[in-house]
């Protein structure tokens, strides 16, 4: 799909691309009707991926990592996982590129030791519970609550939509410390599998994306102790709030990576596939429309790449990731649809990956921030 040369990439982020769609290959591909099955990747997955050094992308060489220092590893293995599966891209990518830096730049020295190595091999896998039942786009008005106790914190509440919910060893959660302070009052905390009072319901029945584990959390008493208090108490927010961008250039770069891949797909069957006697990708329409939406990925591909060189210099901005987040949420979910339409019939079946991804698509426009919000924040820079 690239009749540009992308150069953003060099030889080694191109070897490392290789031996990601070597393990794609050989242990997702030929499996993905079992991991729809299943609602979930099993723990092997996770344990060959930190193996290949896919998990410990951020974090420093003395807990297991490879601290890469190079935000284009993050969006190749991105962009590979999710020409297989924007569930994989969502689950991994929570743990790689979400959390990670939460546990490299706000833990202790104490917690790196407990967390990170467990983290690099996939015998942790972690998760974020921002989103409560009550809502999500106003992260500052979350309602789980944390109340100190001694040398512990006592956590009550829920969350909802948690990515890795169900399976996740460590769940970084954002809970109310303050009151009265609204987003000044909020703290993040280690909530570890096993700690009484810390339940989970079954992984939520989605539109889309079977294979991966979507739960609610619940907490009645929790008993958090102080040593698992991530980063400042009542800094969470802005915490939650520096690390977003990251987040949303993680979803732009497998928003886009997935579109041009189905597209890819899309224009091979339609060469292939013949009504009134000739290939339908050949009737002036067609043509016409795949030239258009091979037009938005590339440029929209474009902007994505500064923006991932942007961030590696540490000048990508909200707003500019707010910008490519909602962008090609938009771009994917029109291209699926049309890749749909392309396919006829058989782009509503099931067993055609074009109809999956079509659904899988959908919530790229809602999570990580709704294309409302990312609008919001981009017109609020404008002095709107
Ligand atoms: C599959 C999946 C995985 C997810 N994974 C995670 C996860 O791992 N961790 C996590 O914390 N969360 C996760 N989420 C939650 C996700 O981030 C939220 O669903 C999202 O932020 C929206 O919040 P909400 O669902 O409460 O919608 P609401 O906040 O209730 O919004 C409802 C509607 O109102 C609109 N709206 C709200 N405010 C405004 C406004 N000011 N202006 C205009 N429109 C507005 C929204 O755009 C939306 O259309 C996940 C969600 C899904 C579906």
């Amino acid at each position: 799909m690239s009749p540009l040369q992308r150069t953003i990439y060099g030889r080694d982020h191109e070897a490392f691309r290789e031996s990601v769609r070597e393990y794609l290959d050989r242990q997702v591909r030929p499996h993905i009707d079992e991991h729809i099955a299943a609602h979930g990747w099993p723990r092997d997955l996770w344990v060959e991926a930190g193996k290949q050094g896919f998990l410990g992308l951020e974090i420093p060489e003395e807990y297991g990592g490879s601290a890469a220092g190079d935000y284009r590893f993050n969006a190749v293995l991105g962009e590979e996982l999710a020409k297989v599966s924007v569930a994989m891209a969502s689950c991994f990518g929570i743990h790689y590129d979400i959390v990670a830096p939460y546990l490299v730049d706000l833990t202790t020295e104490a917690q790196k030791q407990r967390w990170l190595p467990g983290f690099c091999s996939g015998e942790i896998v972690t998760a974020i519970g921002m989103t409560e039942p009550s809502g999500g786009s106003d992260l500052a008005a979350l309602k789980t609550t944390a109340v100190r106790d001694g040398d512990d914190w006592v956590l009550n509440g829920s969350k909802t939509f948690i990515t890795n919910g169900y399976s996740a060893d460590l769940v970084v959660v954002a809970a109310r410390t303050s009151p009265d302070k609204l987003a000044k009052g909020i703290t993040l905390f280690g909530v570890e599998a096993g700690m009484a009072g810390f339940t989970r319901g079954q992984p939520l029945d989605k539109v889309g994306q079977t294979e991966s584990d979507t739960a609610e959390l619940f907490f009645d008493q929790v008993r958090i102790p102080a040593a698992n208090v991530i980063g400042e108490v009542d800094r969470g927010f802005v915490s939650m709030m520096e690390r977003l961008p990251q987040e949303r250039l993680g979803t732009a770069v497998t928003n886009i990576s997935n579109a041009g891949q189905i597209l890819a797909e899309t224009i091979a069957y339609v060469k292939e596939r013949k009504a009134f006697g000739q290939a339908v990708g050949t009737f002036q329409h067609n043509k016409f429309l795949i030239a258009d939406l091979a037009t938005r990925i590339d440029v929209s591909q474009a902007y994505v790449d500064q923006c991932v060189l942007a961030h590696n210099e540490k000048q990508l901005t909200a707003v500019d990731a707010a910008k490519a987040k909602w962008w090609t949420a938009q771009v994917q979910n029109d291209v699926l649809d049309h890749c749909v339409q392309l396919y006829g019939g058989y782009g509503y079946m099931n067993e055609y990956r074009v109809a999956r991804a079509w659904r899988d698509a959908r919530v790229t426009k809602i999570w990580a921030g709704t294309n409302e919000i990312m609008k919001e924040l981009i017109g609020r820079d404008l002095g709107l």
